[in-house]
């Protein structure tokens, strides 16, 4: 089993000031082998309708790849030497973030999802170095001895679990100081088991992530969101205020951006931390929880353009959703129905069980029959069984439903009709 625990470091002067050395070096060196790739792109490559047929080219120069790239480590610390200063593994693992960052740009991830184009990096964009191999017993009472920079206070606020040993260090700057991730490995250990938890009626719970509501439960119970980003937003309105009174450059004005960013960094904890604790309560009203699928890129895509007859353009939707995404992506709900729950849900040895969401908030929960609503309409009247309650309600029990096998009648625009299964993923 593999964890990754995360210390604040307490280093001195001058190993800040030498970490910061080498994130900037780093940095260069990362936006120049970057810049490599892509300048092998642009000369490699003509489009297809334009390709002379019989004008022979210039040898095409060995395209840039990893161990090429790793190579040029050498010569690199010989021509500039005080890239020496830097440990080697922290290099080589630079030289594998621009190869990770290229691949998925061109080739995907393993699952074929595919990036954005890399960005160089600007200063403050480059935050973190790795090393992949440290000694076992790196650690001694407070201090974690790292490769060429020695010994660094910490604060070891909980111990090291048995058994495990310290395999990779990260190190990153953060608004209010310096971490350190430690990856342990412990191969006695076993993964956290997938338990086969049969739902039954009694002993699942399905939860619609709403809009008026964080998530609404089958059991009629909701979670406003706390709008911790609302709350600082005056604070945060006034300081950037005072910001852009400073000079540019200036270190009044770099002040104020530190005061700025530990005031995000804030908003973000809370709201993780808050995470937390819901998946916690909802994991202790049941076992095994439905959820909708939710596929993030599908609510980010923008609606088509809609042309009427004479040309003129109509409204497809795109505003209310625009509206929809801003409030999903301040609540943070994909990474809370992702990440957060499925990983609280294996430690307490508990099921998470994605539904596929199709059809869920057109239908009553109770009688099944179809009551189309347009995105504003907040409360579900249901004109053939006269249920009423609200929408997101609706929605937590319908896919708690269709969690447990029911199947909705999906009717198209069209008019054609079609069943659909409900799709089970683990
Ligand atoms: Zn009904």
């Amino acid at each position: 089993m593999n964890l990754a625990y995360q210390y604040k470091l307490l280093p001195t002067y001058e190993q800040r000031c030498r970490m910061d050395r080498w994130l900037d070096m780093l940095r260069c060196q990362y936006n120049y082998l970057l810049a490599d790739h892509f300048d092998w792109w642009e000369m490699n490559r003509c489009p297809v309708n334009a390709c002379p047929l019989v004008v022979s080219i210039a040898e095409p120069r060995e395209k840039p790849e990893y161990y090429g790239q790793k190579r040029s480590l050498v010569p690199l610390k010989q021509e500039r030497s005080w890239y020496a200063d830097i440990h080697a593994d922290v290099l080589q693992d630079m030289v594998k973030r621009v190869d990770l960052a290229f691949a998925r740009f061109v080739k995907g991830d393993k699952n074929g999802k595919r990036s954005g184009k890399p960005r160089f990096k600007g200063k403050n964009r480059y935050r973190t170095f790795a090393y992949q191999r440290v000694k076992p017993d790196c650690i001694q009472e407070n201090k974690v001895t790292l490769p060429k920079l020695g010994e660094i206070k910490f604060i070891q606020h909980r111990p090291v679990p048995f058994g495990f040993i310290i395999k990779r260090a990260l190190v990153s700057k953060k608004a209010d100081g310096w971490y350190v991730t430690l990856t342990l490995e412990d191969k006695s250990v076993p993964d956290l088991p997938i338990v086969e938890i049969q739902p039954t009626e009694a002993n699942s719970i399905g939860v619609d992530a709403g809009l008026e509501y964080f998530i609404a439960c089958s059991d009629g119970s909701t979670k406003q969101s706390p709008k911790f980003y609302r709350q600082a937003e005056e604070k945060l309105a006034r300081l950037q205020a005072k910001r852009e009174a400073r000079a540019k450059g200036s270190k009044a004005r770099r002040k104020m951006n530190e005061r700025i960013a530990k005031i995000h960094q804030r908003i973000a904890r809370q709201r993780r931390q808050w995470h937390f604790e819901v998946a916690g309560e909802l994991l202790d009203k049941a076992d095994v929880v439905f959820v909708e699928d939710l596929k993030v890129s599908n609510m980010a895509r923008r609606n088509k353009p809609k042309q009427g007859e004479d040309g003129t353009f109509l409204p497809n939707g795109q505003s209310a959703k625009s509206g929809l995404n801003k409030s999903f992506a301040d609540a943070g709900i994909a990474g809370f129905l992702n990440e957060i729950l499925p990983y609280k849900a294996a430690k307490a040895g508990k099921r998470v069980v994605k539904v596929n969401p199709a059809g869920t908030s057109q239908h009553c929960a109770i009688c099944l029959n179809r009551v189309p609503k347009e995105l504003s309409d907040r409360w579900h009247n249901c004109p053939h069984c006269g249920a009423s309650m609200p929408r997101d309600v609706n929605s937590g029990v319908l896919i708690k439903k269709v969690g447990l096998g029911v199947c909705l009648t999906i009717k198209r625009e069209s008019g054609s009709t079609r069943r659909r299964s409900p799709r089970r993923t683990a």
